[in-house]
């Protein structure tokens, strides 16, 4: 009939084409901070990533991040819609249900900082905003390696160590929103030293900055160990990689393989203790360590099966985050998503 349309066939048009979603990515080392325009399927249309060599106050992070979405959300880039939410992903302890971040270690001004209003204001839109790794367990969730998985624990393992819980499709967090802050666990008594203080944590052995601190400190006095890592860096001894260290270890490097043994033993205890109070379906990988594939995921994965009852490990897959090192900031894309 000539005239008339299905009105729930225009919004679905509206929806597909005339919208945006903006995810941004905000880390406590200054090393991350990305921002990203998506549209409603979640295809990343275009992002901008700037890197801070010092560890930044909230005042310099947030203006930075300020003009990286003057340079996403131009209005040349919006003729086909407007931004309609805002997701960020943010390397600290987050309250989700406040819309604040709580802390983000060594680095200054961030203490009860309302980032959520923040943002609702710069970009007249509502914003969600989330830890970084419950929102790269809700990415893996989403459009990753724990699709329609019932119970996913996503391990970040970056720079620091979180966790993030996806249960039924929602993120747990917890009473006080800090459920998954995994990094902090004790693994070894008396074990080196953590960025919070305490010593034996498990981001202490576990993180990039241990595996690679370690091998660099361990290795002074092995000139052959050196020489080696130099021609693996370009001679930039200070960007090795803990794919790099996992590489050294399956090759025979003695100390590499001190290290990447710690890390399968100590991450292996942590995660078996985990799945007996969770018990997952899935453990998912993810961060920098993680681009070590199998040579991280099998050895880990037999650990955790040693140390887990029968019925516990059942159902259990460990594997690889297929989002990489992108999860984050597709995280921050899918907070956004999720409430629309
Ligand atoms: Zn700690």
């Amino acid at each position: 009939m000539t005239g008339q349309v299905n009105p729930q066939r225009i919004t679905e048009k509206l929806l597909a084409t005339h919208g945006h979603v903006v995810g941004i990515e905000i880390s406590s080392s200054g090393l991350r901070q990305s921002v990203a325009l998506a549209n409603l399927d979640g295809e990343i249309l275009l992002r901008v990533s700037r890197p801070l060599e010092v560890v930044p106050d909230s005042t310099t992070v947030l203006q930075q991040i300020d003009a990286m979405i003057a340079e996403v959300t131009s209005p040349e880039r919006l003729v086909d819609g407007r931004i309609l939410r805002v997701g960020v992903a943010v390397g600290g302890l987050v309250d989700a249900s406040q819309g604040l971040v709580r802390t983000l270690y060594h680095a200054q001004g961030w203490d009860n900082y309302p980032l959520q209003d923040y943002f609702t204001e710069r970009l007249d839109a509502p914003c969600i905003i989330d830890n970084n790794a419950n929102a790269a367990a809700l990415a893996e969730y989403h459009r990753g390696s724990g699709v329609r998985e019932r119970v996913v624990l996503y391990v970040g393992l970056g720079r620091g160590i979180g966790g993030g819980m996806v249960i039924n499709g929602k993120v747990y967090h917890g009473v006080t929103s800090v459920a998954g802050e995994i990094g902090h666990i004790l693994v070894k008594e008396g074990g080196p030293r953590c960025s919070c203080g305490g010593y034996g944590h498990l981001e202490a052995i576990a993180s990039a900055r241990a595996i690679t601190g370690a091998m660099i400190e361990h290795s002074a006095e092995d000139a052959q160990a050196r020489s080696i890592m130099e021609r693996m860096t370009d001679g930039h001894i200070e960007r090795l990689t803990p794919a790099q260290v996992f590489h050294l270890a399956a090759e025979g490097n003695q100390v590499a393989r001190h290290i990447v043994n710690d890390v399968h033993t100590y991450l292996g205890i942590a995660l078996a203790n985990i799945v007996h109070v969770i018990n997952p379906s899935m453990i998912i990988l993810g961060g920098s360590v993680a681009q070590a594939g199998d040579l991280l995921v099998q050895p880990l994965e037999q650990q955790i099966q040693k140390l887990c009852l029968p019925e516990a490990r059942r159902e259990l897959r460990v594997v690889q985050g297929s989002l990489g090192v992108d999860a984050n900031l597709m995280g921050a894309v899918t907070l956004a998503l999720q409430d629309l």
